[in-house]
């Protein structure tokens, strides 16, 4: 097969091409064949009968020596003819060789190789074509090779193969081919150039390798790292990626604008932790179904009394699960800002029909966050942060609702932002303090125990809780505040119940945040703080408002009910600022209702609230639980709470909260009398 030999010669070049062996070939024994006749005639013209000369013996005798001579230059020709033959024969024979190697390598190589002569036909194509492409030689032989590749690759193939010719030098390429079943595949190609002698490009041998699976597999795996595994939809960082050019658009042309929608799941949890998180799972792919249908280009928008070309006007949508119950729109090419917010609407009207996972019916609804590109951050993180905010803030004005990012926001995000770097530093640099403000007990005026308040000592001065413990909580930084401070305050109570012995000992009471309620493991965290601080947990209350017991009434009563068994105490935090009755509180083990200061500083002004707070008192005797008096600040409160029977109270009329040295003060001057706001009232008590 000429290609074969020709590739053959190709890959190994020390050997001469078979035609110039057979040209040689030729040659040689053509020449061999002239010199003998040449030479034989020589000796027939001289050795001719009758020639007179025969008579002269010296001629004769020469005529003899001319006739040995070349009888044995015809003898050494042909000697050095034969030898040379056989030389050619051992080159033939080691062409047809690797001939057959070749033969044998492309016949059984998986790739695909094919030998294209210099106007581009196909002279040889491997046996692999057909098992690879299902096509037969025939239909290759009769085809051209550009006509299977894919049109849009056409030219890419072409003029890398004249690039090729050229140049003397293939390069790698990647392009579609059909297969006969009609599916494309993908092959990566390697051309080599066959050259001449004279080195003049002969064709080329193109080696084609099949990676249509490799090929599948990482688009599978691109595929992946842009989207959601879940939800099939773009993952966050595909998000970015198309907010990112989007925001480059929106620079470049003015008229180009875009709004971005954060769309969250209000209540997702309640479906997770009732039906478990498969049946979650469920209705995120079922919400996702139901946002990608509804964002569909030609429906995005429902435009009363608009044109074809009006709707069309309107840009292309992404929609992108960044996480959790969290959806997000990238709308783009807004005509209007109000399209944006009909998006919006149209999305909580989709998803207001009820949601079936599992035989379940779900109603759900979104609090939605749109930034506008007009009016939010030049980076795609602060655009998707200016939108969650946004959502957040429709979230925190009642859920189910959408809000559009304004700068006020963004100040006030960016101040909640450096509060919680700032508190994180606080932690680190360990500037929380314990402040301490006595509780007093009403029918002796002694101090009985504690409330145990922080206070951040920052360098440019004291920050009050109210100011930082919202933050703290929501962003759970309050663990590690409560960490640092009540070793700090166990320590401190020990101290003093040693230096002021009374019966029962002085008490702490600590305040338990919602974040910490809501751990499964409060009781053993309590109690391995206990432990470390050497505390007795009979000396212990914790605070819990009103508010976050009655929030899962149920699973607080289960939470209470594990931290009672650890032998601490339970109070029942500004009581009556929530909306739970007395009544309610019967199944929770606690033992103290703390009234709110609000309740507490009106008494003696308004005597409806007197009325209330008496009833308060009453009801909590009657259940058996004990009640501190929060926020006392003048003399007549006190003489009211006394006479109503409260326990024990906590106001500024005793003491503010203070450090541990002026509260070792005030318990020192305690010792030896009756603090002084309470000298009156007990007088009259006593009276
Ligand atoms: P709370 O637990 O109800 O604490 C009582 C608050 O009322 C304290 O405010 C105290 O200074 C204030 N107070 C006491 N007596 C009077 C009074 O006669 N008049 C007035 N006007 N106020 C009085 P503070 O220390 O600012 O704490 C505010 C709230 O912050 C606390 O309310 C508590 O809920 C929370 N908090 C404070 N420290 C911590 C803490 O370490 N952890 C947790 N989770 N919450 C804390
Ligand atoms: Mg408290
Ligand atoms: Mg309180």
């Amino acid at each position: 097969m000429k290609s074969q030999t020709e590739l053959a010669n190709h890959t190994q070049p020390a050997l001469p091409p078979i035609r110039q062996v057979e040209g040689r070939e030729w040659w040689l024994w053509g020449f061999a064949v002239a010199v003998t006749l040449v030479l034989t005639f020589a000796i027939l013209s001289l050795t001719f009968p009758g020639s007179h000369l025969y008579t002269d013996r010296v001629y004769a005798l020469n005529l003899r020596e001319w006739v040995r001579g070349l009888t044995a230059l015809v003898l050494l020709f042909d000697i050095y003819t034969i030898y040379q033959h056989f030389q050619l024969q051992r080159v033939r024979r080691q062409l047809a060789e690797r001939d057959r190697l070749f033969q044998l390598i492309s016949e059984n190589a998986a790739d695909m190789i094919a030998v294209i002569d210099r106007e581009g036909r196909r002279i040889y194509n491997s046996p692999a074509y057909q098992k690879v492409l299902g096509y037969s030689q025939d239909e290759l032989n009769t085809t051209s090779p550009l006509e299977q590749i894919h049109p849009d690759d056409r030219a890419r193939v072409q003029g890398a193969a004249e690039k090729a010719r050229i140049t003397g030098c293939g390069e790698r390429l990647e392009y579609r081919i059909l297969h006969k079943d009609g599916s494309w595949r993908v092959l990566e190609s390697t051309a080599s150039v066959i050259c001449s002698a004279d080195g003049k490009t002969e064709g080329l041998v193109v080696v084609n390798r099949d990676i249509t699976e490799r090929k599948r597999a990482e688009e599978a795996l691109a595929h992946n790292a842009f989207h959601d595994g879940l939800t099939n939809l773009a993952n966050r960082t595909l998000l970015l990626d198309r907010l990112g050019r989007a925001l480059v658009i929106s620079r470049r042309h003015v008229d180009f604008r875009f709004a971005l929608l954060f769309i969250d799941i209000d209540g997702f949890k309640v479906v997770n932790d009732s039906l478990g998180h498969p049946a979650g799972d469920a209705l995120l792919i079922q919400i996702a179904r139901r946002l990608t249908a509804c964002l569909r280009r030609a429906d995005t928008v429902s435009r009363p009394q608009q044109s074809e070309d009006d709707q069309a006007s309107f840009g292309d949508n992404t929609l992108a699960r960044p996480g959790g119950d969290e959806f997000v729109v990238l709308a783009e090419e807004l005509r209007d800002p109000s399209d944006a917010i009909r998006v919006a609407e149209r999305i909580r009207e989709k998803l207001a029909t009820p949601f079936d996972v599992d035989g379940h019916e779900i109603v759900v609804t979104a609090s939605i966050g749109i930034a506008f590109s007009s009016n939010t951050s030049t980076e795609a993180q602060g655009v998707l942060r200016d939108a969650e905010i946004a959502m957040y803030r429709a979230k925190n004005t009642g859920k189910a609702r959408c809000e559009v990012f304004d700068n006020a926001m963004h100040a006030g995000a960016l101040k909640r932002l450096q509060l919680e770097t700032d508190l994180r530093k606080g932690v680190e640099r360990r500037e929380f303090r314990v402040y301490y403000q006595p509780i007093v007990s009403l029918s002796d005026g002694k101090i009985v125990g504690f409330e145990a308040l922080s206070r951040w000592q920052r360098p440019e001065g004291m920050v009050m809780p109210n100011d930082f413990i919202p933050v703290a909580n929501e962003t759970g930084i309050i663990l590690s505040i409560n960490q640092q401070m009540l070793p700090e305050a166990c320590q401190q109570l020990r101290a003093w119940q040693q230096l002021f012995p009374s019966d029962p000992p002085l008490s702490l009471s600590v305040n338990i945040s919602p974040k910490q309620f809501a751990q499964a493991d409060l009781p053993s965290q309590i109690s391995q703080l206990l432990e470390q601080g050497g505390m007795d947990p009979h000396c212990v209350d914790l605070e819990i408002t009103e508010t976050i017991a009655m929030a899962d009434a149920e699973r607080s009563a289960a939470m209470l009910s594990q931290l009672k068994a650890l032998g601490v105490g339970l109070d029942i935090d500004d009581f009556g600022t929530g909306y739970s009755s007395l009544s309610r509180l019967q199944g929770f083990r606690v033992d103290t209702l703390k009234i709110d200061r609000a309740f507490v500083s009106r008494m003696d002004s308004d005597p409806e609230t007197h009325e209330i707070v008496r009833i308060i008192v009453m009801l909590a005797h009657n259940l058996g639980l004990k009640v501190v008096a929060e926020g006392v600040e003048t003399q007549a409160q006190l003489d009211m709470l006394v006479h109503i029977g409260c326990e024990r109270a906590q106001g500024y009329l005793f003491s503010k909260p203070a450090d541990h040295q002026t509260i070792g003060k005030l318990l020192a001057a305690s010792q030896t009398g009756i603090i002084p706001g309470v000298r009156a009232n007990s007088a009259s008590t006593s009276g």
